[in-house]
C-alpha cells in the first residue's frame, strides 16, 4: 500500500469508529464526516489528494486521536460496569447474590443478549454458565465463534426470584444499561436469544415466532432473533429453525464486516 492509501484507510477507519460511537460530526478543517468519507470513497477525487497531501501533519494527528480514544472507551466501559454492579434501582437488588454485568470481548463484533441471570449465573456473577449456557456455547461454535470472541450480556442484570419472567418496570430500569453496553461494544451484529431479549431490543410485543427468521435493527445495528437455549433444551423440534436463524446471523455478521472469528467449528 502506498503511504497515501495507508493514510486514507486509517482515516476512514477512524471516522467509521467515531460514527459507530455516535459522533456525527468531526471538525477537521471545515469538513463533516460525511463530506470527508464521500471524498475518501471517490477514487479520483481531487479533495482526497488535498486532504492527504500533508500526511506528516495529518496522519500523526489521526493516530493520536485514535490512540487517545481507546482508553476513554475502556474507562467508560469500566465506569458503566461499576455503576451496574452497584445498582439498586429496582426490587431485584434485594434478592440477588451478584449482579451479572456480562462478559467477553468488549470490542467484539458480535453481541449476544439473553434474558436474565438464573441460579448459577447469580451465584457466579457470569452470564450463561448453567445448562443453557453450555448449549449457547455450542450454538456459537456452530457458526464459528468461541465464547470469548463475543460479548454476552442479558436484558436484566439481576436474577428474578425463582427465575420468574422479568416484569415491565424491571426491564424499563435495566434497558438504558443495555443501550450503553451496545453503544460501547459497538458490535457489527446482535443476536437476541429468546422473547424477552427480542422484545426489549426491538421495542415490540410480537411473539418470538413472528420476530425470528428476519433482520431487524437496534441503534442502527442488525439484530437476529432466535430461540433461547433454555427453550431449545425443552423443545427439540425448534433446533432446526434455530439453526436457520444462526446461519442468517452469520451471513448478516459477515455482510456487516464482522471480523472472521477464529474459534468454534463453523
Ligand atoms: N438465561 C439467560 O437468559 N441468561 C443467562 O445468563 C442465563 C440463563
Amino acid at each position: 500500500m502506498t503511504e497515501r492509501a495507508t493514510a486514507r484507510e486509517l482515516l476512514a477507519r477512524y471516522l467509521r469508529q467515531r460514527a459507530e460511537l455516535g459522533q456525527r460530526e468531526l471538525y477537521l478543517e471545515r469538513s463533516t464526516n460525511a463530506e470527508l468519507l464521500g471524498r475518501l470513497r471517490a477514487p479520483s477525487a481531487r479533495g482526497v489528494a488535498r486532504e492527504t497531501r500533508r500526511p506528516a501533519v495529518e496522519l500523526p494527528a489521526v493516530q493520536e486521536a485514535a490512540r487517545a480514544e481507546a482508553p476513554a472507551a475502556a474507562d467508560r466501559f469500566e465506569r458503566l460496569r461499576a455503576e451496574i454492579l452497584g445498582c439498586t434501582r429496582c426490587r431485584l437488588a434485594e434478592g440477588r447474590t451478584t449482579v451479572v454485568f456480562g462478559e467477553g470481548d468488549r470490542d467484539a463484533d458480535l453481541l449476544v443478549v439473553g434474558e436474565a441471570p438464573g441460579y448459577e449465573e447469580d451465584r457466579q456473577g457470569r452470564p450463561f454458565v448453567g445448562p443453557a449456557g453450555k448449549l449457547l456455547d455450542k450454538m456459537l461454535a456452530a457458526i464459528g465463534f468461541r465464547r470469548d470472541e463475543v460479548f454476552i450480556c442479558n436484558v436484566l442484570k439481576c436474577r428474578p426470584p425463582e427465575n420468574r419472567d422479568p416484569v415491565a418496570d424491571e426491564v424499563a430500569v435495566c434497558r438504558p444499561y443495555l443501550r450503553q453496553q451496545v453503544e460501547l461494544v459497538a458490535p457489527k451484529a446482535i443476536c437476541a436469544f429468546g422473547r424477552f431479549a427480542a422484545q426489549t431490543l426491538l421495542a415490540s410485543e410480537a411473539s418470538l415466532g413472528r420476530l425470528r427468521g428476519a433482520r431487524h435493527e437496534f441503534m442502527g445495528i442488525p439484530v437476529v432473533v432466535t430461540y433461547h437455549p433454555a427453550a431449545l433444551l425443552r423443545n427439540q423440534q425448534w433446533k432446526r429453525p434455530a439453526w436457520e436463524d444462526l446461519k442468517l446471523l452469520r451471513r448478516i455478521y459477515d455482510e456487516a464486516g464482522g471480523r472472521a472469528p477464529v474459534g468454534g467449528r463453523g
